[in-house]
């Protein structure tokens, strides 16, 4: 079968390399010049498997509002913007915020995030992919009683869904990751998710582009996709502007560009995007950096060592589809960073970047398909989509093919939004 996969990032990139190793004539397309263009390109590096807990919750709501006056708080959600869909969205978001939801969509996400480990680890393993990954897992650190207290009971929960997580005093933190003895500020103990991992999300789609790329995947670059062409209900080509691309399938995996494609063919895909923020400086001090990524819970910012590179991110801004890069939300990430490791990374010379990450209300991607026979979407990862890439890839793939998923995708479907 020709399976057509919209967008290059490292879902589309995934799916496509899925497809192929089931025998399928892949063609991708994308409007940047080469694959992992957009949010793929600077992300926050972890495949936080463990960590899946989604943005909806009961205290969210107030702790939003409070933060909405604040410039360079980590969730910043505009409401006051004439924005339709971000209304319709913060809605959906709100109906999440009870704990019955936030414990559905923590569930459902834990579900494809491990899996996707596994798959992730495998595709490494049969092909020596190197993109300058970590496998000691990932470390959670709090600054403040409050916080440890809350990441605690997170460790706990995790622990009763059968992942391992080590509770860390303060010198237990230490001895983890002795690079912290340097911070600047208070640290009152962490936790370790052991079976985490990190890389360059951007590195690994690249990677896997070439692999698909020799096993014939075809990469169709500087193409944008103006518009899916339907009859009855079935999509009958993709309109360019290079002209026309037909096939059997369609897979769109284009993030926030997902809702104004599938518009007009009326699905209303409750995709918003959430904007962050990373930087990545050279290390300058080896055993100032840290050997595993950092979460910093307190400030919400992740910091990975991507080979000689000091990676932090972090931020959330719900205020439309515009990618210019404000310092005021930058500087939070820089400062956590460089008062946790004041001696990494020449903080002089950083790379700022930002992207918009394609965030559900319920913070679970949308994996499957439509009422459009031979159209299936794999999109809406929001911030996990590095994490969940591999196994939506391989899940999906399944799908189109006809076989049976390794993991049950109930729940996972844009069918959840149909009420
Ligand atoms: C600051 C930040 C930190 C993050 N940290 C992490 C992390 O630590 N771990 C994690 O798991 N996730 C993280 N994420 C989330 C993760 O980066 C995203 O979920 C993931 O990159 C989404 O991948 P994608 O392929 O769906 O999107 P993209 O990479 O954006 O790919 C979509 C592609 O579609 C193409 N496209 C869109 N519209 C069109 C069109 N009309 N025509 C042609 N092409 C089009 C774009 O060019 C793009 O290449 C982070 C995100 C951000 C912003």
């Amino acid at each position: 079968m020709k399976v057509a996969v919209l967008g290059a990032g490292v879902i589309g990139v995934s799916t496509a390399h899925a497809l192929s190793m089931l025998g399928h004539e892949v063609v991708v397309i994308d409007r940047q010049h080469a694959v992992a263009e957009e949010t793929s390109f600077a992300n926050g590096g972890q495949i936080s498997a463990a960590h899946t807990t989604p943005w909806a919750a009961p205290h969210v709501p107030f702790q939003a509002f409070k933060w909405m006056f604040q410039a360079d708080a980590p969730l910043l959600f505009k409401p006051l913007r004439w924005d339709p869909s971000l209304w319709r969205w913060g809605l959906r978001f709100l109906a999440n915020c009870t704990s019955r939801h936030a414990a559905l969509n923590f569930e459902k996400a834990l579900r494809i995030a491990t899996y996707s480990r596994g798959v992730l680890q495998a595709w490494r393993q049969h092909h020596g992919l190197q993109y300058n990954q970590t496998t000691g897992g990932l470390l959670y650190v709090y600054r403040d009683q409050s916080a440890a207290a809350a990441g605690y009971a997170t460790a706990q929960k995790l622990t009763d869904h059968g992942l391992s997580q080590t509770i860390l005093d303060r010198d237990a933190l230490l001895a983890e990751e002795p690079a912290l003895a340097h911070a600047e500020v208070p640290l009152v103990g962490g936790v370790l998710s052991p079976d985490d991992e990190t890389g360059d999300a951007r590195q690994f789609t690249e990677t896997l582009a070439k692999i698909a790329q020799d096993a014939n995947v075809t990469f169709q670059f500087s193409t944008s996709i103006k518009a899916l062409t339907t009859r009855n209900r079935e999509i009958t080509g993709i309109a360019t502007d290079h002209g026309t691309i037909e096939a059997d399938a369609y897979v769109l995996c284009l993030a926030s560009e997902t809702p104004r494609l599938l518009k007009p063919l009326g699905l209303a895909i409750p995709i918003y995007p959430a904007k962050g923020y990373s930087m990545t400086s050279p290390i300058t001090t080896s055993d100032a950096a840290p050997s595993r990524s950092i979460t910093d819970e307190s400030k919400f910012v992740v910091i990975t060592r991507l080979g000689n590179q000091l990676r932090a991110a972090g931020t959330a801004e719900l205020a439309g589809w515009n990618t210019a890069l404000d310092p005021v939300r930058l500087a939070p990430i820089v400062s956590a960073t460089q008062s946790l490791f004041p001696n990494a990374a020449n903080y002089s010379v950083i790379e700022p970047w930002c992207g918009l990450r394609p965030a559900t209300p319920d913070s679970v991607p949308i994996i499957g398909g439509t009422p459009y026979d031979n159209l299936f979407l794999n999109t809406g990862h929001g911030t996990l989509g590095w994490t969940m890439a591999c196994g939506s890839g391989q899940a999906l793939a399944d799908l189109i093919s006809g076989r049976t998923p390794e993991i049950d995708l109930d729940g996972l479907g844009l069918d959840r939004f149909s009420h």
